[in-house]
């Protein structure tokens, strides 16, 4: 970003200014998320918007090394108390706040005082997953969909704050206010949503919502959980997302649909490979499903993560994939006949959203990438649950099962030469350092205490 850079993103704010005031904008959230998938925020008044667009606003490069419980963590790499790092808002994706009256919000791109990029910024490395990707011609279509429960306001335990069973309508009843409220939040932003509906925990719903370039995907995720929470928080109402609310339940997930397009053409379907992949697409899925274990620590990166991955909760606890088989860590699919040009995708359904949503479309694209390098061939799809399967038959069907701690994720993932080097040797080790803090602080907590620490953080 150079001088002429900073003042046309100046002017370009100026230009806006007159045009939020009239929407009833005072104040704009600028936002970026750290290592342990919080949402960290400066805000500016508008007035102020020119300048911050400019020059960048002052944050320290201390919270790149925060734990969930906002202590830093000493490493290697990891940003101390010393230097400045400047938040420049993406005025391209700002957005009025339908439930926070008076604000918008806008993501942030981190850059030193020179107007470099901060190597361990986040955002800015799913840019460069989304460049690779282009450089072999392709682009890539992501959303991330959302889980969360509704709790009560009044108590950090967590008692559901509604009745009714798993895909009640008694539950859409009960709530169809606080539902219509969402729906219209996210209508009048902007945001496609696609499907919104009661899930199967106590308490939980499920939203998603249409498909957008990586890092558009990573803000609308971004922006759809503040809005869930400034909607629940007008009800008087708790939202967590949380992978594991309470120690013995169903999770949170987060899970992750992608497509590889080459122009207008959906590499998902239409091709000669399994399920009717095309050569690059199966390469590119291979390439993530033999990387699971190092993607983890990106996609499941708390010790709560591993809570929620066990078989028959539907969070995809294998290391394998099948045609929509909701047991498998990767659920392909195809959509239905007609439209599978257009539908056809890849769910990676063992993340969730502790995860840095930035981060882990960004891991998933490079283990991509990798895979179309390796020219990687995918296994035979999977099209029981593999948790019916004895040991010889999982053997012989090659599946695995995910890693069962953090710690052996990122064992994995420190191994993985292809992800460290996509990441790059400050974020890499900042990123796993953060980790290691997390396993150290739980060393000898049990599920609850870990599952009661993490329920409101994110
Ligand atoms: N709640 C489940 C999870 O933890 C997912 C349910 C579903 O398939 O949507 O991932
Ligand atoms: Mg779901």
């Amino acid at each position: 970003m150079d001088e002429q850079d900073r003042r046309a993103a100046g002017e370009r704010a100026r230009e806006l200014q007159p045009v939020l005031a009239a929407r009833g904008v005072v104040s704009v959230a600028v936002t970026w998320v750290d290592n342990s998938g919080i949402t960290r925020v400066k805000a500016v008044p508008l007035t102020k918007l020119d300048s911050a667009a400019a020059w960048g606003i002052g944050a320290s490069p201390v919270f790149d090394s925060f734990l969930f419980n906002d202590l830093p963590i000493t490493g290697e790499h990891a940003p101390g108390v010393v230097g400045d790092l400047r938040l420049h808002p993406d005025l391209e994706q700002l957005t009025v706040l339908a439930a926070q009256p008076g604000w918008a919000l806008a993501p942030a791109d981190r850059y030193d005082q020179q107007g470099n990029p901060h190597p361990q910024d986040q955002r800015t490395l799913a840019r460069k997953a989304t460049e690779a990707l282009a450089e072999l011609g392709f682009t890539a279509k992501v959303a991330i969909e959302v889980e969360w429960v509704i709790g009560r306001p009044d108590t950090e335990d967590f008692s559901a704050a509604v009745r009714g069973p798993a895909y009640g309508m008694a539950r859409l009843v009960e709530r169809s206010d606080y539902l219509r409220d969402l729906v219209t939040a996210l209508a009048d932003q902007g945001v496609e949503l696609d499907q919104i509906h009661p899930e199967y925990a106590g308490g939980q719903f499920e939203l998603s919502v249409g498909a957008a370039d990586p890092v558009r995907a990573a803000d609308t995720y971004v922006l759809v959980r503040e809005t869930i929470r400034a909607v629940s928080s007008r009800h008087e109402l708790r939202a967590s997302f949380s992978p594991k609310v309470v120690a013995d339940g169903v999770g949170n997930g987060g899970h992750i649909h992608l497509s590889v397009w080459d122009g207008q053409r959906n590499l998902f379907a239409g091709g000669s490979g399994p399920v009717g992949l095309t050569a690059t697409a199966e390469s590119f899925t291979a390439g993530i499903l033999g990387r699971l274990p190092a993607l983890l620590a990106v996609g499941a990166p708390s010790v709560a993560s591993y809570l929620r991955l066990i078989p028959q909760h539907w969070a995809g606890a294998f290391a394998a994939w099948g045609l929509e088989n909701r047991e498998t860590a990767l659920r392909m699919v195809t959509g239905p006949v007609g439209n599978q040009a257009s539908a056809a995708n890849l769910e990676v359904k063992c993340f969730d959203q502790t995860a840095n949503p930035y981060l882990a479309i960004a891991a998933l694209l490079f283990a991509g990438l990798a895979g179309i390098a390796e020219d990687a061939k995918l296994p035979e799809p999977v099209d029981v649950d593999p948790a019916t399967l004895g040991t010889k038959e999982l053997l012989r069907h090659g599946i695995r099962p995910l890693p069962a701690s953090l710690a052996e994720s990122v064992a994995a993932f420190e191994a993985d030469q292809a992800l460290t080097e996509a990441f790059g040797v400050e974020l890499a080790s900042t990123m796993v350092d953060v980790r290691k803090g997390e396993i150290a602080h739980f060393a000898t907590a049990s599920p609850e205490q870990v599952a009661a620490e993490l329920r409101w953080v994110h």
